[in-house]
């Protein structure tokens, strides 16, 4: 059974259609990778997948699997964000609080995982430095390590490596590559389809609709074609 199934899902921003009758489906240990341009409806697609904007109509069906384990987010970043004036620790422990129930703050098993994640992205060293003074594959690093505390199964990834030197986005691709053979499932927004689809197993084209679903193989013939 999928992790993760949409189906004819379609969701509207005040009467606008951002994304329209769009269906696929995530299995597990899948890595997607969904291209378009700005203003295509990737990032809904994202939000439609994690319950964060209501359904016009269609459906999202999470595995009982999927719902025990949770899905890890990575928003895409906007200034405020990157201006969170909090502690590396801070962040990455903030990732936990959804496995929290009803307690307020994190117990020692929380911390303990918080700590594995830091140390999995070689960030444990830099935890009592605030967040806002590292450098953008730093700050990417430490988001990445926040949205793993939520999850080993299902990572969103929302433009992780925009903004970044060719050098970061390439340590980024190959950090996100041995956390998929690590079992997690991602489904990653980018631009750059280059390097993204080096890694990726099925491909999503969204252009307010899906323009193409398919494996990443098929994905390249239907390029040539359509340029
Ligand atoms: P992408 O991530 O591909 O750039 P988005 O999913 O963010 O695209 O946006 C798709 C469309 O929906 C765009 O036209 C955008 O302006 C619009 N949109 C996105 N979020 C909102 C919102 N909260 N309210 C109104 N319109 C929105
Ligand atoms: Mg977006």
């Amino acid at each position: 059974m999928a992790l993760i199934r949409l189906n004819n899902a379609t969701v509207s921003y005040e009467g606008d259609l951002a994304a329209e009758n769009v269906s696929f489906s995530v299995e597990k240990g899948d890595y997607l990778v969904i291209l378009g341009e700005n203003g295509s409806g990737k990032s809904t697609v994202m939000k439609a997948m994690l319950g964060l904007v209501k359904l016009k109509s269609g459906e999202v069906i999470h595995s009982d699997g999927l719902k025990k384990n949770g899905v890890g987010y990575l928003p895409q970043q906007t200034r405020i964000q990157r201006d969170f004036p909090a502690s590396v620790e801070e962040v990455v422990q903030s990732g936990v609080v959804n496995r929290l129930g009803r307690r307020l703050f994190p117990g020692r098993e929380e911390k303990q995982r918080a700590r594995q994640q830091m140390e999995r992205l070689e960030i444990w060293e830099m935890r009592k430095r605030p967040y806002r003074a590292l450098s953008g594959g730093q700050q990417q690093r430490v988001l990445l390590a926040r949205a793993l505390c939520a999850t080993d199964s299902l990572l969103l990834l929302d433009e992780p490596v925009t903004g970044l030197d060719p050098e970061t986005t390439a340590e980024m691709y190959e950090i996100i590559r041995n956390i998929n053979r690590q079992g997690v499932a991602i489904v990653t927004v980018s631009h750059d389809v280059g390097q993204a689809l080096r890694d990726a197993k099925h491909v999503l084209v969204m252009e307010r609709t899906v323009r193409f679903y398919g494996e990443t193989e098929a994905y390249e013939a239907w390029r040539r074609e359509n340029g």
